[in-house]
């Protein structure tokens, strides 16, 4: 781990679960400070703002800035900047996603749009799904923030951005650009917000579909925590679903403390 000029951290699963820290997360964060090893948050949660993430997770003791969360609304907002500056976009979401393509100078209309940009949107209905599949048939892009089938809630398992986005690809015909985690859109744009490259950053999470997954497709180093989705039992299940294998694999945020020497 010499070479690594940045760190790439998971939430969910990795730093905490849903309202509850993780064992050691906040000392996580402060050795990564202490050490001056630059860090971000990186999520494929698209309805929370940088600054709703960065509140949770002061909330449970973990000091956070909002100019350190990366969320997968800001890297679809950015992409859709970077292929069209001001384009105009329906959105399909939440606060987090409509804020991100606010401040990236995106257009926000609700009709006749150059995109259509989607995340979770527990609002959605199925006047929403006809009227953004048209747009997509008529030809506007389509890019979907992340493709999680499910979220985790207290209730169970509840449908995620992914179920919403495939049901508006059966019913347009088209993929969509996906941004977060396991493509590589998100890691690649985090990267370049600490200014380096995907090969100088190593992505820390519990997932190895998503986490690992999007690290391994970006060129980033791996680090597996075994904090989460992932434990000794399912790890090789996982490995042959996915096909990647971590650099590295951490019981705990202890582990990987020592693993990166802060
Ligand atoms: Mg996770």
């Amino acid at each position: 781990m010499d070479t690594i000029k940045g760190l790439l951290i998971d939430l969910d699963g990795t730093l905490y679960h849903g309202g509850r820290k993780i064992a050691g997360a906040e000392k996580l964060i402060e050795a990564l400070r202490r050490a001056k090893l630059p860090f971000l948050f990186v999520t494929n949660n698209s309805s929370r703002t940088p600054e709703g993430v960065a509140a949770h997770l002061r909330g449970m003791g973990i000091e956070a800035r909002a100019e350190e969360v990366c969320t997968s609304s800001l890297a679809a907002a950015r992409y859709i900047a970077g292929e069209s500056p001001g384009a105009s976009v329906a959105i399909l979401g939440e606060e987090g996603l409509v804020q991100a393509c606010e401040e990236a100078g995106l257009r926000l209309v609700t009709d006749h749009p150059q995109y259509v940009v989607q995340g979770i949107d527990r609002s959605f209905t199925y006047e929403s799904l006809a009227r953004a599949s048209r747009w997509i048939r008529e030809g506007a892009g389509f890019v979907l923030t992340n493709p999680d089938l499910m979220l985790p809630s207290d209730d169970g398992v509840m449908p995620g951005a992914g179920t919403i986005g495939a049901a508006i690809e059966a019913a347009s015909g088209v993929r969509p650009v996906v941004i977060g985690k396991p493509e590589t859109h998100l890691v690649t744009y985090a990267a370049s917000l600490l200014g380096i490259k995907a090969e100088e950053a190593v992505m820390v999470g519990d997932n190895m579909r998503t986490d690992i997954a999007a690290g391994a497709n970006a060129g980033c180093k791996t680090v597996l925590v075994l904090t989460g989705l992932t434990t000794q039992e399912n790890l090789e299940h996982y490995r042959q679903l996915t096909g990647v294998k971590p650099d590295e694999i951490c019981a705990d945020l202890a582990e990987l403390m020592t693993l990166l020497g802060v």
